[in-house]
């Protein structure tokens, strides 16, 4: 496609924070991935967390892995934008996680608990939020069987807080079904899109060329 000549670039516009939950098991990780995958001007937030790794998780990629007494030790310093604790493990979300990539322009996803986003709605004005739900309670638990990681008395408590989390949902503007995954990742997709369109993130960027009166 060609440009009319004499048109500049369009001004940089900071990066939108997505901030994503639903229950485990919902496939948010595999959803994120793709979408990561298909749009490079989108970043993944690296969350500190206290829980061992799983197989195939790398420190820094997927988590920053921290003991009990650093993660404590962020806390004090204020290093957290918002963190909480799930299933007996510490989680949080840096301000350099977030702050550095948006300023650079870059979209970021943030993969939080119900916990996490209730502090990103008061801290965080700008953010877009979206609710990842399986289509159903019957999947869920026969996804979270699939995985095989996790013993009978995880997967009962996960069951448990899923049926909680679903609670959350009136907090998001966004729900997506994750029935079929590449229906998933396409709405995921133009949630990204239609927020990048939205009035209040677009008009400040050519307000000094227009007059909007
Ligand atoms: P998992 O241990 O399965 O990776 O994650 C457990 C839960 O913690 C998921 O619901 C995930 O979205 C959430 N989580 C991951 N990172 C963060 C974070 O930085 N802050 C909060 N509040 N929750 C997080």
């Amino acid at each position: 496609m060609t440009r009319a000549s004499g048109i500049e670039p369009a001004p940089l516009r900071p990066g939108i924070p997505f901030v994503v939950s639903g229950p485990s098991g919902a496939g948010k990780t595999s959803i994120l991935r793709h979408v990561l995958e298909r749009d490079p001007s989108v970043l993944f937030s690296v969350s500190h967390t206290t829980r061992e790794p799983r197989p195939g998780e790398q420190d820094g990629k997927d988590y920053f892995f921290v003991d009990d007494k650093r993660f404590r030790a962020l806390i004090d310093e204020g290093a957290f934008l918002e963190w909480a604790s799930y299933q007996e493990h510490l989680y949080g979300t840096s301000r350099e996680a977030v702050a550095g990539p948006t300023r650079e322009g870059f979209d970021l996803i943030l993969e939080v608990e119900v916990q996490g986003a209730r502090q990103l709605r008061e801290r965080s004005p700008g953010a877009v939020f979206v609710f990842l739900i399986p289509p159903s309670l019957e999947v869920l638990e026969h996804r979270l069987r699939g995985r095989g990681s996790d013993g009978e008395a995880v997967i009962q408590k996960r069951l448990e807080r899923a049926r909680e989390e679903l609670r959350e949902i009136h907090g998001y503007r966004y729900v997506v079904v994750n029935a079929e995954i590449d229906q998933a990742v396409r709405d995921f997709l133009h949630i990204i899109a239609a927020s990048r369109l939205e009035r209040e993130r677009v008009l400040p960027l050519w307000k000094d060329r227009m007059d909007f009166g």
